[in-house]
Order: structure tokens, then sequence, then C-alpha cells
């Protein structure tokens, strides 16, 4: 018989990490389903799932937990082996915090001009920040340290198998699971952004395996390459325009997203998602980032439909991260008037709509 004692102490390894990834979940707690009711919309109930309360500040704790369970099972990850992937945001802040759990180096492949604070965030869980100069290379540089030996996350290409969409607590049975003792427990929509495409893949998986009747809507900055894409049924859309909302508004449509489970795409001017954070924050008493505004500007959108229409019944999205991480961005008055964002019009119009039932400048919404 050959000696496998290499091979043995691999699988060791392998089992002990898996172990430790499975006390982290039995740690944590699940996040908060928090609901709202507007005066506006007697009929129709909001929830809001807040991610933001992971230990890592986003609702990349869950693809980062999957992406590190993925490469273990798939036999890709060893001990002492470096952990690299392409992010400039939240991701690499959650896989910095899981590769600290499991004793890995972790390199994340950053443009330079990433904001000072997420570097920060990343360095202070021990993680390694490589930066690009040009944004369009992180791929190509993340290449290199794979060539080297390094373990690639591979968020891009894999959050959306990565993920059990049949269940084993994703988010959308996570979330359906704490709306059952509801009034309608079965949404008539549930909306989400989209960067890598994983959450709605799953979202949208999860409703047809649990044979649901509830769509699934994308919120998407103005000019999304995933707008244009869905409408075309066209991989290789492109954005017509940036944005400044974190985490969504990819610039091209990545493999991810899986056009067939999104059932509608509302486009949201920047200045509307970050007066909707805003608002947010004066609801819950919380700050989330700019795509929880993209979410929430797309509900009332939605609401408002249905509101004309006499529709009834809950709105689910998501709270995708903490406000902190923009505090000198998004949340800096000053910041904005030098991007030339003007979000009074937006306050108004969102305020008012909470209070009407009607969003009277829907100019930047498609
Ligand atoms: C990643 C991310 C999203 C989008 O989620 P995906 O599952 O990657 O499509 C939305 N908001 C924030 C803040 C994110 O970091």
């Amino acid at each position: 018989m050959k000696d496998d004692t290499a091979g043995s102490a691999t699988r060791a390894w392998v089992r002990d990490a898996l172990a430790l990834l499975e006390q982290e979940v039995t740690r944590s707690a699940d996040t908060h389903l928090l609901r709202l009711d507007f005066p506006g919309f007697p009929d129709i109930a909001f929830y809001f799932k807040d991610e933001a309360s992971h230990p890592t500040g986003s609702l990349k704790h869950r693809l980062a937990r999957s992406l590190y369970l993925y490469a273990l099972c798939n036999g890709r990850l060893r001990r002492g082996q470096t952990v690299v992937d392409a992010s400039s945001g939240s991701t690499a802040i959650s896989e910095a915090w899981f590769a600290r759990l499991l004793g890995l180096p972790f390199i994340a492949v950053m443009p330079a001009a990433t904001a000072p604070q997420k570097i920060l965030d990343v360095q202070a869980l021990g993680g390694h920040c490589d930066l690009v100069e040009d944004p369009a290379q992180v791929h190509a540089r993340a290449a290199e340290h794979v060539a080297n030996g390094a373990c690639h996350l591979d968020q891009f290409g894999l959050a959306e198998r990565a993920t059990d969409w049949r269940g084993n607590n994703n988010i959308a049975e996570s979330i359906l699971g704490q709306l059952r003792r509801e009034p309608r427990p079965e949404p008539e929509w549930i909306v989400c952004g989209v960067g890598t495409g994983g959450t709605s893949a799953t979202i949208g998986r999860y409703l047809r395996y649990r044979r649901l009747d509830t769509r699934l809507c994308v919120a998407e900055p103005s000019g999304g390459s995933y707008a244009h894409g869905w409408r075309t049924r066209d991989r290789n859309a492109v954005a017509s325009q940036p944005t400044r909302i974190e985490g969504i508004g990819r610039p091209r449509v990545e493999p991810g997203f899986i056009f067939d489970v999104v059932d509608d795409v509302i486009e949201v001017d920047d200045c509307a998602s970050i007066a909707a954070a805003l608002l947010l924050e004066q609801l819950i008493g919380t700050r989330y980032g700019g795509s929880s505004g993209t979410n929430f500007a797309a509900c009332l959108q939605l609401a408002a439909g249905m509101r004309t229409r006499g529709e009834s019944g809950s709105i689910v999205t998501l709270l995708c991260d903490r406000g902190m991480r923009y505090q000198q961005t998004l949340f800096d008055p000053d910041w904005r008037d030098t991007h030339g964002l003007d979000i009074a019009p937006w306050q108004q119009s969102l305020a008012d709509a909470l209070e009407s039932g009607v969003l009277t400048s829907t100019e930047g919404f498609a």
C-alpha cells in the first residue's frame, strides 16, 4: 500500500477547517427581518432583511463562507495556502475575516483608487491588499497569484454555484422562514441589487423550488449593464454610465447573473439611492449603504404601482451593508457637492411617497 501520510494530513486539515466554519455558523445568529408600514401604503407591508448585522457587516459574509466551503469541499484549499480574490469592497473584508478564522494568508487584489477605509478594514483583519493602478487588470493580477500557488475564491465566477440554492439557510430560505407568521407570508415581490449575481440567482431559484408566485425584481443603478442585458438577453451588455453605488452596478454582465429568474428590473438614479439610504436611517435608526437605498427606492416604485392597480401584499428587500463605510463619500454633503449629486429633490419625493403612496418625481426611474 502506498504511503499516504501527506494525503491524510491534508484531509485532516480540511476536516478541521470545515469544523471551524460550522462552529462559526453555530455562534452566529440569523439576520433580522425588519418590518415597516407607511401611511401612504395601507395595504402593503414592507420587510427589510438586515444583512448589515453579520459579523463582517454585509451580505458578503454569507458569500465568503460559501466560497470557502466550496473551495474546501472541492479539494482546492490546503493548510497554509494563500487565498486570493479580486474585490474592492465588502467581499474582501468578509473573505479576510474567514481567512483569519482558518489561519490562512489572504490577498485582496484591488484597484488603487479603492476607498482608504476599506483597505484599512482588510488590513486590520490581517489581509494584504495588492493595489493595481488599472481597475481592468484586477483579474489578471489575481491570476498571477493563482499561478504562484494561491487558491482563487473567485467571487464573480463562483458566487452563483457556491451557495446552496435549495436551502441550508440561504438568504431566501431565511427570509421566507421569518415571514412564516406574518399576515402575508408569501411576498408579492422580493427586491435585490446585483453585483456577482449570487443573491438574485439564489432567491430566484428558491422561489421556484418552493413553488411560490413571488416575483423577483432587480434594483439597478441607472444605465447599468444588468438592466440592458436583462431586457435584451445580451450577456455582453455593458453599462452606459458609471455609478457611485458600490457593490452593484457592474460595468458588464458577470457570469453569475441568471437572466431567467428575474421578473423585472428597475433602474434607480444615484441621487435617489443616496436619498433613500438617508430616509432608511430616519426610519430604522441605522445607517446603511447606497445599495440598500437603491433597493428601497425600487420598492417604493413597485409599491406605488401596486397601489395604483389596487393590489395589496408584501414587499421584501435587503439592507446590504453598513453605512459607516461611506461616511467620507455618499454621506458627506461636501463630497456630494464635489461630485454634482443633488439629492434634495429625491429626499422630498421619497418622503412624500411614504405619506401619499405616490412617487411624484419618477424621473430617474426606468
Ligand atoms: C455584493 C453586494 C451586492 C450585490 O449582491 P450579489 O450577491 O453580489 O449580487 C449589493 N450590495 C452590496 C453592498 C454588496 O456588497
